[in-house]
């Protein structure tokens, strides 16, 4: 054999560089279904069922381009671990060579390199032609600044790619970011005229997949009787197609708003697809854009949701390369308590919680505002170890991977990092969720109190968290304001607040 062609549960796009030079005389393409993915964080059902199936139908698919295929299902084997795997296979057939696409997973790549060492083969690794930029085009960029803000580099690619743009200096409108127009609640009434949710069809493959997954994983968390996930690519097209034609007109508008059971609103749901790489982002970006071209959306909401996938994604993975392995150790704010029980329960009188936490059990799946300004506000108030916090990103959503969790988690969400990412720790007590929610209605706390039997824990652990890092953030010119209101409150409110603070256990 000439060569063994890795492709990883993440890795489903028929255009990938691992085609390229295939000789189906010679070579080999080789997946593996492994437990060890499922549980070194403990998975989600539905994130363990959708691998799964999008897995066996991306090998039925090659299968049938006649490409030669040796792939391990699950329950064929005893394999623990993917290096496991790797090395019997490399054993018995001895090829001269193993190629791979890069991994997203820092984890992953080390153990293939150590493995693939250990048998003394080469391992060629293959650039990711599913993004639109790459980790050196990034490290190229950061190496030239002092601060590494999102905007900028999405300025670059929105030239590089001619995405909203008139020519190659000016964009759109004038304007690169509609985001002030972008932070709307909706009003007392609730959200009206929100989209229909498609209903995806499961075939035989995915009912299988899910039979295996409720009889191998019955401990793990979350429920399967939802399960709706693009698990092809012609199905992540179907759900793109209804996201431009019903949601995408709205999407902007109100991206940072919350409201009682309903956990979907405005949002694409396409992350799962395009990790899995069953849509490619130029694709995604391009229908999008289209969608202002003919006049079918507002351009503040096609410009909010390309700078999600052309900005955000693109930036979150130039950092999770630029500083791995080191992300995994910092905890600027050295956080140090165990992640709350009620994390894998939904179980707490917190409602916002309760509702992110219950969505997130229900379908893996919560909205960007819930991780970020629920659940992740939380453990950053509360002070949770963050790799803690990490896992449990990393486990509950269909859409989690590494590279993209990692960063999301311990740079934007926790502020492990220092400020590589956000230029200061997303905060805010209990009245943040208030505006942007109607969770504080159907809730037994009161978002304007930090003392007392019906205080808000996020209020009080606000407060808490400004006294507790007062010093760290004096002078940071973003955090300052809230540092003078804390100097505000008196000596008895400050104490009466520490003490609450302390009663809070979880
Ligand atoms: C603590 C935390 C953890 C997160 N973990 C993940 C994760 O594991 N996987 C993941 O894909 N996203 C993650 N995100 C980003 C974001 O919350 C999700 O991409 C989004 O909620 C997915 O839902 P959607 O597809 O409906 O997105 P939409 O709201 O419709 O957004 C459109 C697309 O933009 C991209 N996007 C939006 N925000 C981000 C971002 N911050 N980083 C990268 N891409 C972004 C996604 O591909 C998404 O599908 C995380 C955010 C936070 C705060
Ligand atoms: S009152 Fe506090 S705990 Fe209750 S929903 Fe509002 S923010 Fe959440």
């Amino acid at each position: 054999m000439r060569r063994l062609c890795i492709i990883l549960g993440d890795q489903l796009n028929l255009d990938s560089a691992i085609f390229n030079d295939f000789d189906r005389q010679q070579d080999l393409l080789w997946m593996a279904e492994v437990h060890v993915e499922s549980t070194h964080v403990w998975s989600h059902k539905q994130r363990i069922a959708l691998f799964l199936s999008a897995m066996r139908h991306f090998a039925a698919e090659v299968t049938l381009r006649a490409y030669p295929l040796h792939y391990l299902k699950l329950e064929q084997h005893h394999f623990p671990s993917l290096a496991q795997a790797l090395g019997d296979c490399l054993q018995a057939m001895k090829p001269k060579e193993v190629r791979m696409v890069h991994p997203g997973d820092y984890r992953v790549w080390a153990d293939i390199t150590a493995t693939c060492k250990s048998y003394g083969i080469e391992l060629n690794l293959l650039h990711d032609n599913h993004f639109l930029s790459t980790p050196v085009d990034f490290q190229a960029w950061a190496s030239e600044r002092k601060q590494l803000r999102m905007e900028f580099w999405y300025r670059e690619l929105r030239k590089k790619h001619h995405i909203l743009m008139v020519d190659d200096k000016k964009p759109c409108g004038s304007q690169w970011n509609y985001d002030h127009d972008n932070r709307k609640s909706f009003p007392k009434s609730g959200p009206s005229a929100l989209p229909p949710l498609l209903t995806l069809q499961n075939d035989q493959i995915t009912e299988e997949v899910i039979h295996l997954v409720q009889n191998r994983f019955p401990s793990h968390s979350g429920s399967m009787s939802d399960f709706n996930w693009a698990v092809t690519p012609s199905q992540a097209q179907q759900v793109l197609a209804h996201f431009l034609k019903h949601a995408l007109p709205q999407f902007g508008t109100y991206q940072d708003a919350m409201w009682q059971d309903q956990p979907f609103l405005n949002h694409s749901l396409l992350a799962s697809s395009l990790n899995l790489k069953l849509l490619s982002p130029l694709d995604v970006i391009k229908q999008a854009e289209a969608c202002y071209l003919q006049n079918l959306a507002p351009l503040a909401a096609v410009e909010g949701f390309i700078r999600q996938i052309l900005g955000w994604r693109e930036y979150v993975r130039g950092l999770y390369w630029l500083r791995m392995p080191q992300w995994t150790q910092w905890n600027a704010l050295d956080a140090q308590h165990d992640l709350p029980a009620f994390y894998w329960t939904g179980d707490t009188d917190m409602n916002c919680l309760r509702q992110s936490i219950g969505q997130t059990l229900q379908h893996g799946y919560a909205h960007h505002i819930q991780r970020l300004m629920v659940t992740g506000l939380f453990a950053q108030l509360y002070g949770v170890q963050p790799m803690q916090v990490h896992a449990w990103y990393l486990a509950v959503y269909v859409d989690a991977v590494d590279w993209v969790t990692l960063p999301n988690t311990l740079g934007m969400s926790q502020y492990a990092d220092g400020g590589l990412m956000a230029s200061k720790p997303y905060i805010a007590s209990g009245k943040y969720i208030q505006k942007m929610s109607n969770y504080c209605q159907h809730c037994r706390f009161n978002p304007e109190k930090a003392t007392g039997a019906d205080a808000c824990p996020f209020t009080t652990l606000f407060w808490n968290f400004l006294d507790r890092h007062e010093m760290q953030f004096a002078t940071h010119p973003r955090m300052g304001f809230m540092v003078s209101n804390l100097r505000r409150l008196s000596t008895e409110q400050l104490m009466a607040i520490r003490l609450q603070a302390e009663g809070l256990t979880f």
